[in-house]
């Protein structure tokens, strides 16, 4: 159950719902937010929800049955639209699209993708400056001052950033420098980062774990937001399965569903969902049309010489004709 609270209730208001919750039955939780003041109660035992509902403080009642509850559907109805500054928007009807290299590498890398980016008009930049690799050879990111010369640069071209964070001590040297941090699917069920990205007031988007469910996703969303950050995106990815001709198995199931069970965007990553270069447009456009709110994904002006994920890589041109399709995808699917 989630008992909204409101903005004014007094400390004594909230101890009466509190002492009248437990006497029900039910453990509660508070959690503050940005955006409000929410208490979580779990319990078992069925109770009309009137026995309280009258009680100064309570602004609303929310009956959720699902595990995961402040992410649920079932109480927020509307659509949550993740606001990014200067007119950039995550959700909420309109299609955001992330684009940019796998890795951050060059000066000259950045300003080719951002020239490439604000010719295309995608206002959300992608890149990574700690990498999680297989193999501990491989390039693992420039690290903080990567981010910083290509925050620089992006700020002057009014082009937003997002980045993954692996590990709690980024957090803080990465805030100042990001507009999104990326949870990455090694990390979806690393509950101290989550619990810590609760903290921040930046928007957080979380990847699907390899093998993850959806309700893990979703549980994974609700440590954020429990830990006071709403500003929440859910990213599907691709998962591990037994086949072995793509990359990743994407499961566009996901989009719909998703989106039908929590009032969180939902966004797209055909690169890592299937891995082959040829075929991120077609999984791309089928995200759009299954419902996506976004899509991120990798390009570079010279894939072949991308210092990782070359494979799945797309250059400028199909980027832009990418780009093209998606707008056009959506308008059609706007339309329906
Ligand atoms: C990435 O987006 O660069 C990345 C590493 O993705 P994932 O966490 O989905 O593998
Ligand atoms: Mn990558």
């Amino acid at each position: 159950m989630i008992i909204q609270l409101t903005s004014s209730i007094q400390s004594s208001q909230k101890d009466s719902i509190v002492s009248k919750v437990t006497s029900l039955g039910y453990k509660s939780t508070e959690v503050n937010t940005q955006l409000g003041s929410y208490l979580i109660a779990i319990g078992k035992k069925e109770f009309d929800i009137r026995q309280i509902g009258f009680m100064p403080g309570i602004a609303d009642i929310h009956q959720v049955s699902d595990e995961y509850k402040l992410v649920s559907r079932k109480w927020k109805v509307d659509q949550t639209q993740v606001d990014l500054g200067d007119g950039v928007f995550i959700g909420g009807g309109s299609l955001a699209i992330m684009a940019g290299p796998c890795s951050i590498e060059t000066e000259k890398q950045v300003e080719l993708t951002l020239t490439h980016l604000k010719k295309s008009g995608v206002k959300i930049m992608r890149g990574g400056v700690f990498k999680p690799r297989s193999s501990p050879y491989a390039f693992r990111g420039l690290g903080v001052d990567g981010l910083k010369m290509w925050h620089q640069l992006a700020k002057a071209a009014g082009i937003k950033i997002i980045s993954e964070v692996m590990q709690v001590s980024q957090i803080a040297e990465m805030d100042d420098y990001v507009d999104v941090f990326q949870v990455g699917a090694r990390n979806t069920q690393n509950f101290n980062l989550l619990d810590e990205l609760g903290k921040v007031d930046k928007p957080v988007m979380i990847k699907r774990g390899i093998s993850g469910t959806l309700e893990e996703l979703l549980s994974s969303a609700e440590y954020v937001f429990s830990g006071g950050n709403e500003k929440l995106i859910l990213c599907e990815r691709g998962i591990r399965t037994y086949e072995k001709a793509s990359r990743n198995t994407m499961d566009i199931n996901a989009i719909p569903i998703l989106k039908e069970k929590s009032h969180l965007p939902v966004v797209a990553d055909p690169s890592h969902g299937i891995g082959i270069r040829e075929y991120v447009e077609p999984v791309a456009l089928a995200a759009v049309m299954a419902g996506a709110d976004g899509i991120i994904y990798e390009t570079h002006q010279k894939p072949e010489e991308a210092y990782s994920d070359a494979q799945q890589t797309l250059d400028f041109s199909e980027s832009e004709r990418l780009i093209r399709k998606m707008k056009e995808a959506f308008a059609l699917r706007d339309s329906w």
